[in-house]
């Protein structure tokens, strides 16, 4: 077996199980989860996708104000019209061999670490950092979703400030086929099925990507990561070549990576979703004070 080697990583799995905790946290729990309010597409904070530590609350990891106020937030609905780019960009990727890298399940998503791999976009060159995967998809695209988008992160050659993410869809398709490195990394999952595990993935077969980005039509917009921190300053490149995974892949993907899509942000220069709404919050709160006051007043007239 090439996977054998899986390695429990106590780090990932304690930050994993006190986001779990701070669903319900306050008092020092909740100082726990902002002091841990680090890292982003690879530093993997303790944020989660679910109710009051979900989006709405990633403003309130310290250093991840842009989730909260940003104007260049995503993901968002890439639509046709579009701003697009194709001529001269290359994502040259060797397949991955018999070394291998680290597969590794971080608690929010799967993460084939991945560097060193040359990438020309928009003509600025990029080395690739990693690759992870979100189910659903977090862009849209002419406000279609999709059952997966695969994140391909890359840092700048001469400007490690640089940061542009290639995304990918991946859907289902008639002929219920999966595309080799989707097929693969499918077959590594049951090895990482918790968070923290990591095997070696060995022998990915990556020529359905160097297709889906050197050559295709590339929906390019000034964006952010799409966890806390939410940096901004990320140049996307979203394609519109979509990789095929069969319906038996996607199940197994869906199983493991649970939900970890981030709702839709507004678009560049647009005003940020979670500012639009505190806006309205202390009139809903007036009112509902106000109806707290009316009951209580009706029920000492009775
Ligand atoms: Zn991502």
């Amino acid at each position: 077996m090439h996977f054998s080697t899986i390695i429990s990583i106590a780090t990932l799995s304690s930050l994993f199980y006190s986001a779990l905790a701070c669903e319900s946290c306050s008092g020092s729990a909740k100082k726990l989860h902002r002091r841990e309010a680090e890292g982003g597409e690879g530093g993997e904070p303790a944020f989660s996708y679910l109710g009051l530590t979900g989006p709405v609350d990633w403003n309130q990891f310290e250093g991840a104000q842009a989730c909260g106020d940003g104007k260049t937030q995503s993901p968002i609905n890439v639509v046709s019209t579009m701003n697009t780019t194709s001529a001269g960009d290359i994502g040259d990727y060797a397949d991955i061999g018999a070394s291998g890298f680290n597969f590794t399940n971080t608690g929010h998503t799967v993460e084939v670490f991945y560097r060193g791999q040359p990438a020309v976009l928009g003509g600025v060159e990029y080395e690739l950092q990693r690759f992870h995967f979100h189910t659903p998809s977090e862009h849209r695209l002419d406000n279609e979703w999709f059952p997966m988008e695969v994140h391909f992160v890359h840092q700048g050659r001469n400007d490690p400030n640089r940061l542009a993410v290639v995304g990918l869809f991946i859907d289902t398709n008639e002929e219920n086929t999966s595309d080799p490195m989707m097929r693969r990394l499918a077959t590594l999952l049951q090895s990482i099925e918790n968070p923290g595990d990591t095997v070696v993935a060995t022998h990915v077969p990556l020529a359905g990507v160097r297709t889906g980005i050197t050559g295709a039509k590339k929906y390019t917009y000034p964006g952010s990561l799409t966890t806390p921190p939410c940096t901004e300053g990320v140049t996307w490149y979203v394609s519109n070549t979509i990789l095929d995974v069969s319906i038996a892949d996607y199940k197994i993907f869906k199983r493991v990576l649970g939900y970890n899509s981030r709702n839709l942000q507004t678009g560049p220069g647009k005003q940020n979703v979670v500012e639009f709404a505190a806006q309205f919050l202390p009139a809903v709160a007036e009112r509902a004070a106000a109806k707290k006051q009316k009951r209580t007043a009706r029920r000492f007239a009775a």
